[in-house]
């Protein structure tokens, strides 16, 4: 495989292995498995090849992405020659998300998938000319963990038979569109590709807001309360198996807890994993013993097996040192906030931490940002009143914590 390094002036693109990009700590490749679906053997494949060639930090990402930091120029035909080894089955052409579990989940509304293929297919001929970052989401419902997910055109399952197509945000931010069956959802949706190709590769779903300013949504449910999953969650599925499902703490995870993780799940007879949004990994089991014990196991290494763990109000980007445009240490400022806070009553809030004010990993919905800017930190509440001695404590507990 031939491998481009994106420069500065391309970071629109998005990296991959063939096209890592430069960061603080080396460079990031991601991994964007078929449907994010991926054996523990292959992850943990994917894990040794990391420790070797990159910094041994791997990421899931709030889009389901599986991230390697810390490759250096000489590493990256290693990284490479090891994935490919593996034999992954890795999305490639347009971005399109469609639910870690669709087609498993009995209150999913509609199978999402044969509609993520007829809009790829559809859109085959001119997806070149999309920009790099021109995404899609076709959520099904149930537990989609797609709601947070933004996206340039998102379909939505009103039902088993009506879907609602809306641009340019995620569920509650996107504009509406139409509300439409199968057939016309998918033509509805080729149709604003085609827009945004014939647009050039700088436009996106964003620049059609104007043309859809006036349109309101039916009296119905715009986008149905999501079903969510969380860490310990076990669930049954249509087919049989068992999901039991953990998330990485920030997102990130050391190579050598994902080798033992994949280890143990191995011994356990787990076949298939997911990738998921929100940072997760869902375990596919073969029985319910099999999936209390995979949860049991998993609460030894250091990934989140409860709902109620602290770590899961905190999103957190990369920061430093590993970005270097981070001021802020972000994982460092995160795990001792969270050690730090007995309970919820100390951290009654989302906290999103930004090592800079791109914020890269702003998550959707209501939060409060801690951004570090240089020389200092600013704290942004996102229409949320914060208790007078928050930032107080906040700045005491831990000093800034820069990239050296
Ligand atoms: S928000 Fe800033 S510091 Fe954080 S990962 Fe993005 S560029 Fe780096």
């Amino acid at each position: 495989m031939t491998t481009t390094i994106i420069s500065h002036r391309q970071r629109g693109e998005c990296p991959s292995l063939s096209k890592p990009m430069p960061t603080g700590d080396g460079l990031l490749a991601r991994i964007n498995p078929m449907n994010g679906a991926i054996s523990p053997a292959d992850l943990a494949g994917v894990a040794e090849a990391a420790k070797r060639c990159g910094n041994g930090l791997l990421e899931v990402t709030l889009r389901g992405s599986l991230q390697i930091r810390g490759l250096r120029d000489e590493t990256v035909a290693d990284m490479n020659a090891a994935v490919e080894a593996l034999g992954l089955t890795i999305r490639t052409g347009l971005p399109l998300d469609t639910a870690p579990l669709a087609g498993l989940c009995a209150d999913e509304r509609a199978d999402p998938r044969p509609l993520a293929d007829a809009i790829k297919s559809q859109a085959s001929s001119f997806a070149s000319q999309l920009g790099p970052k021109v995404s899609i989401v076709v959520d099904g419902g149930g537990p989609s963990m797609l709601h947070g997910v933004k996206a340039d055109i998102r379909l939505t399952a009103l039902n088993a038979d009506t879907w609602q197509v809306a641009i340019a945000g995620d569920a509650e931010t996107a504009r509406f569109v139409g509300v439409y069956d199968a057939e016309r959802a998918v033509q509805s949706a080729v149709a604003l590709l085609r827009t945004i190709a014939e647009g050039g590769r700088k436009m996106r779903g964003r620049d059609l807001l104007p043309t859809f300013e006036t349109l309101q949504p039916p009296a119905q449910p715009r986008d149905p309360e999501p079903a969510q999953l969380h860490p310990g969650d076990i669930l049954q599925l249509t087919d049989g198996r068992i999901a039991a499902v953990i998330a990485m703490p920030f997102g990130t995870v050391t190579a050598k807890t994902l080798i033992a993780l994949c280890a143990d799940l191995q011994i356990l007879g787990i076949r298939g994993l997911r990738l998921s949004p929100e940072r997760m990994l869902i375990m596919l089991c073969p029985d319910h013993a099999v999936a209390q014990a995979a949860l049991h196991r998993s609460a030894g290494l250091d990934v989140i097996t409860r709902p109620d763990d602290l770590r899961l109000r905190i999103v957190a980007c990369a920061g430093a040192p590993a970005c270097a445009s981070a001021h802020l240490n972000t994982h460092a400022l995160a795990a001792e906030l969270a050690a730090k806070s007995a309970n919820g009553q100390d951290l009654p809030f989302r906290l999103h931490l930004s090592g800079c004010e791109k914020e890269c990993s702003k998550p959707a919905g209501t939060f409060i940002s801690v951004i570090g800017i240089p020389g200092s930190r600013k704290i942004v509440a996102n229409g949320i009143v914060l208790p007078p001695d928050f930032s107080d404590r906040l700045m005491a507990q831990t000093p800034m914590q820069r990239a050296s």
